[in-house]
Parts: structure tokens; sequence; C-alpha cells
């Protein structure tokens, strides 16, 4: 192992220590300051901008090249709660190496991503005599778990950051060991709705007068999804961007089957793409979709409470895919139920992000491409987006430039649950993937620098 590879082990070491974690505001100043600290020991030049409960951190390595293009490289150091505890076979807060496998909080969603990449980084200037081919800017955030609540008014406030291309924070082989370079993310809008009948719990003999919060909870909930899926609030569809041909072509070759993905998940009821007839696998990637977290109402306790619920509440999310906003969605959810109603209901959002998806045949993304063809043994996996969600849409709209992600994960990583880990194989191979990206820069053709990004 070089000297580097040690060190930035130890780094992930400390940081995975750190229960760093966004939804709690735990401990995210001083991961911000250790973070600051390694890349200012690499040379960077380093902010630390703390006008937020999760400070950012910024770094900025330059090359002595005038017309070298600009690479943002954008992680986060904040992780999910590490809850249930006993369900961890080690402490999630010790980095644990087991079986070439290295285990703890954090380790691939984000911290592993982070000091893989400071490694790469570390190890090329030191075979390159400190002279990088492209300029480099990393934006590191600390509440990505949280919606990212900082990043767009971060971003808003440094319209002079620069960027040909922007590389997500982590990524993931797949079940055949192939690299998946991935170009977008959905969005997402999350809200309460609550009902209220009374102002306390009522005996329930007087149910056959008085109606439950429960029940109108539930009826309202009901009126937004059909038995098939489909969403029945009008307008909610009508901004969806549909995929391009090349978009569908990438998402249909994704490697996963369907019997393959039922059986890892033990799905027991029919897919409701089934019910409806559409493709599983375009809906996954190209859809909206609108689901209840969680509902709660009246007496959940052993035995029997003859109780009339006076208040009923639910969690829901809508993951949105491009084109679709937030606000304008929940808008158009409290005007059905109303319609419906139901404006009894009170409609509370928490949080809301637009979605994002790169065009995957940008030079700049298919220089990546092109750099994982030659790197990797098989070809890479190509795809537009993931259905997860996360803040590419705030990076997009400030940056204007193409976006891919890749990382050290793998199909087992258990991103958020318990024993996530990574393989160290795959962590290895990271670095030396990132070092052969921030070489690929070199012998670029040069394009134009853009004119103050300030006109943006
Ligand atoms: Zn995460």
């Amino acid at each position: 192992m070089t000297p580097f590879r040690k060190q930035y082990l130890e780094l992930l070491k400390q940081l995975v220590a750190i229960p760093s974690v966004s939804a709690k505001r735990e401990h995210l100043p001083e991961t911000a300051k250790i973070l600051g600290q390694a890349l200012a020991n690499l040379g960077g030049q380093v902010e630390i901008d703390d006008r937020y409960f999760a400070p950012l951190v910024i770094a900025h390595f330059d090359s002595p090249n005038p017309e070298a293009k600009n690479l943002v490289i954008y992680n986060h150091y904040d992780v999910q709660p590490a809850e249930p505890f006993d369900l961890w076979d080690s402490d999630p807060w010790t980095l644990t190496e087991k079986d070439g496998h290295l285990i703890g909080r954090g380790v691939d969603d984000d911290k592993g991503n982070i000091t893989a990449r400071l490694t790469a980084l570390a190890e090329y200037l030191d075979e390159h005599q400190d002279q990088l081919p492209v300029n480099i800017t990393f934006i590191i955030e600390g509440s990505e778990e949280s919606a990212s609540q900082h990043l767009d008014d971060y971003f808003n406030r440094h319209p002079e950051i620069e960027a040909d291309l922007v590389i997500w924070e982590s990524g993931a082989k797949d079940a055949h060991d192939r690299i998946q370079l991935v170009g977008g993310t959905k969005g997402i809008v999350t809200f309460d709705i609550s009902s209220k009948t009374a102002a306390a719990d009522l005996h329930s003999s007087l149910a056959t007068v008085v109606n439950s919060a429960a029940w109108r909870l539930s009826q309202g909930l009901a009126t937004l999804f059909d038995q098939e899926g489909r969403i029945q609030v009008p307008h909610f569809y009508d901004e969806v961007q549909e995929p391009n041909q090349r978009e569908k072509d990438l998402i249909a070759q994704l490697p996963i089957e369907r019997e393959a993905f039922i059986r890892e998940y033990e799905v027991e009821s029919p897919l409701l793409t089934d019910l409806r007839g559409d493709d599983w696998k375009q809906a996954l990637y190209f859809e909206p979709s609108l689901s209840i977290e969680g509902i709660s109402s009246g007496y959940e306790g052993p035995g029997v409470k003859t109780v009339l619920p006076a208040q009923a509440s639910a969690k829901l999310e809508a993951r949105l895919v491009p084109g679709m906003d937030p606000d304008v969605t929940l808008q158009r959810i409290k005007d059905y139920l109303e319609a419906q109603g139901f404006e009894d209901l009170e409609v509370t959002k928490t949080l809301g992000q637009g979605g994002y998806r790169s065009d995957m045949s940008d030079p700049a993304i298919q220089q990546i491409i092109d750099t994982a063809s030659n790197f990797y043994p098989g070809q890479p996996v190509v795809s537009p987006t993931s259905a997860g969600t996360g803040p590419m849409n705030y990076a997009y709209q400030a940056l204007g430039a193409p976006i891919v992600g890749f990382g050290v994960g793998y199909p087992d990583t258990y991103d958020h649950a318990p024993n996530e880990n990574i393989r160290l194989v795959d962590y290895y191979e990271n670095i030396d993937f990132t070092k052969a990206v921030i070489a690929s820069f070199a012998n670029q053709p040069v394009k134009p620098r853009k004119e103050s990004a300030v006109a943006r």
C-alpha cells in the first residue's frame, strides 16, 4: 500500500468515527474542519463556509495551464443515522476491516468516496510534480442526507464557480462487477397530511355520530392513488420530461432483470407496472411516484382500546422526474384534495428539490465513458439517471455543466442501512480510475474559456 493510501485510510477511520448525522445536526462543523484541514494539507485553497448549520467545505486546486478546463467534484460528509444499532454486526462508528471489506456508517455514502478521491489527487500530484492538467474544485456539503438545505443558497452566492464537468458524489459496481456511470437523479417533494376531528380522542361509542380523524385521513389519501398505482391528481404528469430514445435504450440495456428484482426485494405483491401493463424498468427510472412513508393515528398498543381518534397524520413523498417542480406538484395535490371535499385535511411541505438528467452524449461525459472503457476490462454501464434522489439539479442550474457519478460501492453496499460496507478491491480500483480521469484532461483539445460566469 502506498503511503497515501494508508494516510487517507486513516482519515476515513477518523471520519467514520464521527457521527456526523445531518438529521440530528450533530458533529457537522467538526467534520467540516477535519476535511478542510486535509484538503489544505494537500495544497488546496480552502474555504469553510460556516454560515450554515452544516458548513460547506470548498477547495480549489489550480492547474498551471491557463487554458485548463474546470472540474467540480461534489461530495457530502454527513451520514444517515445508524439506528437500529442492534442490526449492525460491528460498531457503526468504528471503521472495521473484515474479509476484504470496510464496514461502518458512511463508508460508501459518502466518506469513502471522499477519501478515495483525496488519495487519487494526492498520488496524481505526487507523480506529476504537483502539476494538474485540470482545475479541480471540491464542493463538500454536510446536509445532503437532509435534502441539501444549503447547497442552492451556496451556489447562488458563488456565481464565480466554473465547471466544464461535475463528478457526482458516489456510485456502485453492478451485479456483474461493471462500473456504473450515472448522469441523473430524481427530485422529491415530501409533505405531511393531517386530520383533526375533535379536540381530543373520544369514547368510540360516539362513532355513529362523530367522524374519526383516521377515517377522514385514509379516505383523503385513497383519492390520490388508484389500485394499479396511477396517480389521480390532475396535471400531476403534465411536465414530465419524456426520455429520448438513447435514454430509453440505455435503461433497457441495464443488466437488471424483473425476476431478479422481485427476488432481491422479496416482493410479495404484483408489480404495479404489471397491473398497468407498463415496462417496469422504464417506469422505475423515468416516471414520478407518490407514496405514503408512514401513517399514524389512535391506539396502536397491545390489546384493545375502544377509542375514536381525534387526530391522524401521514408522511408522504412524491419522487419527481426532470421537468416537475416540487412546489407546483404539491399545490396540485392540495387543490385536488380540496376539490374532492377534503379541504379540512392539512397539507404541510417538509422538503423539496427538482430532478435532473445529463445528456449522456455530451463530449465531457463521453470523455469519462471512454476513460472507463479503457480502464476497466468490461464496458461501463451507462445510466442516464438513478431511481434515487439527489441535489444534482442545484448543481446543474448553477454550473450549467453535465454531471456524472461513479464511486466505490457495489450491489451489497447497504447505504442508509445497517452494515454499510464497501470492498477494498473496489476502493483501490476507484482510486486508480479517478487518477485516470484526472489524467484524461491532459492533452485535451483546449476549448475557449467561458466568459465571466457572473453573466449566468
Ligand atoms: Zn445517502
